[in-house]
């Protein structure tokens, strides 16, 4: 609770719409458990972070990797590629490991093309090291969205890997959701 607190008092967020973790890998795992399983369909970009395709595979989802655009997102690939099975699309933004950003406008594109049924997650491991001007938008959807998740981690913006802290935040029902197979 004194985590969550001073991470919504740092980030100007609603403590009842955090969730912390092992690491954000616990969360993106639990993201995949929560809202895919066999029969479902689990997408993410090509040259994406490895961990989404584990945590499709690892929910018994069915993985669908999406072929990406100059090694980052074609959120026109990514769009066409969803079917009335998507559960969970990940989106690293900025990516590892190839570094690529989609701007605000992409992303805002993307969540406006995608089904209320289907959860987008943000992984923002890396969005402290953008200026205010290449921020995605991601906060900002969290709070007013009902399908997207944000994803944080201590690990690269403090060195703090070894700690494993991870947190998220998003709708309070992804949140509650995840607190309750968590
Ligand atoms: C490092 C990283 C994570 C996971 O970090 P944790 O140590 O589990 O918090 C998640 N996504 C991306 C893109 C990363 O680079």
């Amino acid at each position: 609770r004194g985590l969550r607190e001073a991470i919504a008092r740092l980030n100007a967020l609603d403590a009842s719409r955090i969730v912390c973790g092992t690491g954000s890998d616990e969360l993106l795992n639990l993201a995949a458990q929560a809202y895919a399983g066999p029969g479902d369909e689990v997408m993410y970009v090509r040259y994406g972070f490895a961990v989404y395709d584990i945590a499709a595979r690892r929910c018994g989802a069915t993985p669908v990797e999406v072929p990406d655009r100059d090694y980052g997102a074609d959120i026109d690939a990514l769009i066409a590629a969803v079917t009335d099975r998507t559960k969970v699309l990940f989106l690293a933004n900025p990516n590892n490991p190839t570094g690529t950003l989609s701007s605000a406008a992409e992303v805002a594109r993307l969540h406006a093309a995608l089904p209320s049924s289907v959860l987008l997650v943000l992984d923002h491991a890396y969005a402290e090291y953008l200026s205010d001007e290449e921020q995605d938008g991601g906060m900002e959807l969290a709070r007013t969205a009902s399908n997207v998740l944000l994803t944080r981690t201590f690990s690269k913006i403090y060195g703090l890997a070894g700690e494993r802290v991870g947190w998220a935040t998003g709708h309070p029902d992804i949140i509650a959701t995840l607190n309750r197979i968590r």
